[in-house]
Parts: C-alpha cells; structure tokens; sequence
C-alpha cells in the first residue's frame, strides 16, 4: 500500500542524549589536542607510553576554556599526558590511598565513621592525570554491577551509615535511570539521611546536567551535596555556571574540593582566584587536597611546607568561608588530616 502523505520523521527511539553525545566526541589524541590550541612545537614532550597507561581523553568544551598558544595553561596540564610521568619517583605507589585494602568486592568503600562511599562506575568524561584511577580502571568492581544489589544490601542492613556517597570513576557518567533505580533502592535504608555525589562533570561536561537529572535530583528525600572538582578559575565559564545555577535551584549544597597541583594552581593569586569564581557560581571551597601519591604523578607534588605557607597566604587574604581545608588523605586514618 502507498500512503498518500510522507510519514513524519521519527527521531531514533534510543537515541543518545546530547551529553552522551559529546562525551563520545571528546578529544582523545594528544596531537589533535595540541593542534587545536597552536602548540604543535609541545609534540616532542608527549609520552606515548604515558598515553598508553592513562589515555588522553579531554571534552572539547573543556579544551574551549584552554588559552590558546599557552603551553603552561593550568587545563592543559591537568590532561596532557608528558614524558616527565615515566620518571620513577620514590614513595609514589600504584595504590596511594590503601582503596585496594579498603576495596570489598562489592564497590563500596567504608573508612569513616557514618558514611560508605560507593564506586559507582569506573568512567569518567575526562581524564586527569594526577588521579589514582590511572592505574585502576575498576571495571568489575563498581557498586552498579547486578541493579546495585550488594551495595544496596550493605547499606540497608548497616544502621550505622548516615550518609551514601557516590564516587567512582564519575557517578554522573551513569544514566538517570540508572542514577534512580540506586536512589529507590536505597529508601529501604530508612537511617540515610544525607545524600552525596562527587562529580568533576557539571564542570567538564556542563551539557551532563539535563531536565531528567535534575527532576531526578529534586525528587530525592534526602539533602543533596555535590561536591565538584574543579582546580582552577579558568575552568567556570558562563555554561557552568548556568548549570549550576540549576543545581542550585533544585536545592542542592554545592561545594568545591580542589588537588593542589604543580604549575596549575601552586600559587596564592590562582587559589584565591579558584575559591571567589566557585563562590560567584554558588560553590562554597571544602577541601584543598595534597595530592594522592600515585605513580606518574610525582611532577605535580607541592611539598607539604610550601602547602602550609600557601594555605595560611590565603587564609590572610580571604573571608574565612572561602579558606578551604588543606588535608591529605593517609591510609587507615578516621578521617581527612589537616596538614
Ligand atoms: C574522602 C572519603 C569520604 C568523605 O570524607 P569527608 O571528610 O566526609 O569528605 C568518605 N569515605 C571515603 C572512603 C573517603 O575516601
Ligand atoms: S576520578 Fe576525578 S580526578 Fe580521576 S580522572 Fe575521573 S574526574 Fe579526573
């Protein structure tokens, strides 16, 4: 039979949603990286190696915010994988923080008293390399295996856990329904009362936070912290700071915990500059982090008595809202210590 009028054009009924999208096209060479910004001449100092360990993988929105022609941009350094994280450096270990001790199986890590941090997914949009994941892809080992189940089980019959945070890998790397068929389960636990995400997206992939997350967000029970990422002022720009503006609007407490790291953020005026552009975007400062000890990493180090000189600058310079804690994380410890 010939219909008289053209069907309507359907759009493909799973079709990926827009942030998928640009999480696929992310910039995954570090050529192409380095072309897009005028910095062909850096080529030399790219590691292959390095790459091949931890790949290169780098949002294009976030490359946006990188300047151009600058070999020394706090975000490209964050990414670019170089010849200096094949040095050996003592002390600097595969597995910096004991995860692997406090791993169970079932992607939940519990350390501290009242909180389970779950391993939600081992993906991330981007990848940073000072981060510990370069060395542990957790593939099998994340928390949403099998419908979350054996988290779930953990959490519910485990009064003593207040709080659920999602980690990972990055847990808005999960879809929304994925996302809810977690937060409905968890409602058997009727002593959570406090909900946490970890999340460097709402920064390096602002198009992440879409209406379904966000109706997702504001259904929720519990109050909701997201704790984002960011290292440096240059990585807010107006996209982001719409996002989250929403966040903001569906009631969840944003804060910032930032790495000091070497040649990105090792100096008062970008520290200063970090805490009152998160402020200005609604992103009160927590922690500023020593960096974890992890193998290739060593070429960020800030030792701790130039972080402790560092840290009281700012706390001279700012209102002390907008001071972060300057912790370390060490391994069988109750809590982050204050350096
Ligand atoms: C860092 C961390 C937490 C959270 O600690 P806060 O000081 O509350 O931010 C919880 N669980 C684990 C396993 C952690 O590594
Ligand atoms: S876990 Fe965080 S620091 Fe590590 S690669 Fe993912 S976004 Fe970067």
């Amino acid at each position: 039979m010939i219909t008289a009028a053209p069907e309507p054009r359907q759009p493909a009924p799973l079709a990926a949603p827009r942030w998928q999208q640009a999480w696929r096209d992310a910039v995954r060479d570090p050529r192409e990286l380095l072309s897009l910004l005028g910095l062909d001449a850096l080529a030399g100092r790219v590691s292959d190696e390095a790459a091949a360990q931890f790949p290169l993988r780098v949002p294009r929105g976030f490359v946006a915010r990188m300047r151009h022609g600058d070999p020394h941009d706090p975000l490209l350094r964050q990414v670019l994988p170089l010849d200096d994280e094949m040095q050996p450096a003592a002390g600097y270990d595969l597995d910096a923080v004991g995860d692997g001790a406090a791993r169970t199986g079932t992607g939940v890590i519990q350390k501290y008293r009242g909180r389970a941090l779950l391993v939600a997914t081992g993906s991330c949009a981007i990848n940073c390399r000072y981060c510990f994941r370069r060395h542990f892809p957790y593939s099998d080992e994340t928390a949403a295996r099998e419908g979350w189940r054996e988290a779930v089980d953990l959490i519910r019959d485990d009064s003593s856990v207040e709080e659920v945070l999602l980690s990972g890998g990055d847990p808005l790397s999960l879809s929304n329904t994925k996302l809810a068929e977690l937060t409905d389960a968890l409602v058997e636990a009727p002593h959570l009362r406090r909900l946490r995400i970890h999340s460097r997206l709402p920064v390096v992939l602002p198009e992440r936070i879409d209406d379904g997350l966000l109706a997702w967000l504001t259904g929720l029970p519990w109050p909701v912290t997201l704790v984002i990422h960011a290292n440096h002022a240059n990585e807010f720009d107006g996209t982001v700071d719409a996002v989250l503006g929403r966040l903001r609007g569906a009631g969840v407490h944003l804060l910032n915990q930032a790495v000091l790291l070497r040649g990105v953020n090792d100096d008062v005026d970008s520290l200063a500059a970090l805490s009152e552009r998160g402020f200005a975007a609604g992103v009160l400062p927590y922690y500023l982090h020593q960096l974890d000890r992890v193998a290739g990493a060593a070429h960020f180090e800030v030792d701790d008595a130039r972080a402790k000189v560092l840290h009281a600058a700012l706390a001279a310079r700012l209102s002390g809202y907008l001071v972060p804690r300057l912790v370390r994380e060490v391994a069988g410890d109750t809590g982050k210590r204050p350096l």
